[in-house]
């Protein structure tokens, strides 16, 4: 089966081609710059690269501008678009409407249009997406949504309640939802097989540490925890983003700096982060050089984003009693030795030995970085979300 994975942005729609039997990503490509002019930039699984210029009015024009690409007798890696055999969607917000991957349908719809005032950017892009696809292939293509919190709906009431009065929590979807339940569970169910264990019998807090970042705490297969909340803007430290700051911030601005609602939130999500304490880059790379160059912000950016980790994963290991593993994946957590050596230094006693040489070692493949002594495993596990949202689209379109 061939399967197309979607992820539509307000003016972008990136996609990915897979061989579902094969197991290969035959291809993937993203069409930007939609309502503006449009660029399509598009890569085949041999290496062939083409990136063309050509008007992208809406989505579906985008889209069937990218069945073009992949059906192109010259460089297309299908025939035509009938060898696409379902759809999957990734969509930011699923409220409490989905606490797995779902077939597209009007009620499905219905419970994603709910959840845009908990993700006005996010949700309204993905409909876009899911729309340009019913308008593009045959009525008999199905579709699948996968939500970023899906694998989060099963946090206890305990994890996922604000203290604030119930009325309007309930008036406004107000909880914690969490974020990135995606890849959480898929480098979770990676680390299990490394476990040699059923994802359902493995404790794990993995870490998802990118431009933006979040943590779960995983309690036999399920998440308990995750750092980001209502919105991504909880938890810790990220590139433009600020985590955890004091609730009392955003109005103690609005009085002092007589900024409105939409200015606080624009500065909360682009300008803090590691970019509003390094003042350099949001780029852990370009802090990297200014930090060793002695800059002190950038320094400190580190130290915070550091620290802030270390927090978490103590206070998941509290609440899980052990891990088996502690997992780090995303750009950050994939590529940088120095953040995963200072966040697990000091841990000893805890039962979390890191081997250097192969936390400096690691190229880019599963591994386990963790001394042999180590009573907690350490993995370095590359997210694959494209790959698990067609796992789920085949998951639940077989025999369809
Ligand atoms: P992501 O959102 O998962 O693509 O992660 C993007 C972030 O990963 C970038 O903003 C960088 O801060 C970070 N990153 C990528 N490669 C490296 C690297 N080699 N060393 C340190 N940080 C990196």
């Amino acid at each position: 089966m061939i399967i197309m994975v979607i992820n539509s942005g307000s003016s972008s729609l990136k996609y990915k081609l897979f061989d579902m039997r094969r197991k290969l990503a035959l291809a993937k490509g993203a069409c930007e710059r939609i309502g503006i002019d449009g660029v399509m930039k598009y890569q085949t699984h041999t290496g062939l690269k083409k990136e063309t210029q050509l008007p992208l009015p809406d989505h579906k024009a985008a889209l069937t501008a990218a069945i073009a690409q992949v059906t192109d007798s010259a460089y297309g890696v299908v025939r035509n678009i009938n060898e696409i055999g379902a759809i999957g969607h990734r969509v930011g917000h699923g409220g409490v409407y989905f606490s797995d991957s779902t077939l597209i349908d009007d009620a499905v719809i219905m419970g994603i249009r709910k959840c845009i005032p908990l993700a006005p950017l996010h949700n309204p892009a993905a409909l876009m997406g899911i729309e340009a696809c019913r308008a593009v292939f045959c009525a008999g293509t199905p579709q699948v949504a996968v939500c970023d919190t899906a694998f989060h709906q099963t946090l206890p009431p305990r994890a996922y309640t604000y203290s604030l009065p119930r009325a309007l929590c309930k008036k406004h979807g107000i909880r914690r939802y969490g974020f990135h339940g995606t890849s959480h569970k898929y480098v979770g169910q990676q680390a299990a097989r490394l476990l040699g264990k059923p994802f359902e019998e493995c404790n794990i807090i993995s870490c998802h540490l990118g431009n933006g970042s979040s943590i779960t705490a995983i309690e036999r297969g399920k998440s308990i925890d995750n750092t980001m909340g209502i919105t991504s803007l909880q938890g810790v430290v990220m590139g433009t983003r600020c985590g955890d700051i004091d609730p009392a911030l955003p109005t103690f601005l609005m009085r002092e700096e007589g900024m409105s609602a939409d200015e606080v939130d624009r500065v909360l999500y682009t300008e803090t982060g590691l970019l509003g304490l390094s003042g350099v880059s949001p780029d852990l790379r370009d802090i990297e050089i200014s930090a060793a160059q002695g800059d002190a912000d950038a320094q400190n950016a580190i130290d915070t984003l550091v620290y802030q980790v270390k927090k978490y994963i103590g206070a998941y290991l509290a609440v899980l009693g052990y891990a088996d593993a502690i997992v780090f994946t995303a750009g950050i957590g994939e590529n940088s030795a120095m953040i995963r050596l200072r966040t697990l230094g000091g841990l000893e006693r805890l039962g979390i030995l890191l081997d250097e040489e192969k936390n400096n070692a690691y190229a880019g493949q599963a591994a386990d970085i963790a001394a042999a002594a180590s009573a907690v495993r350490v993995y370095i596990i590359p997210t694959d979300e494209e790959w698990m949202i067609a796992c789920d689209t085949e998951r639940l379109t077989a025999g369809s």
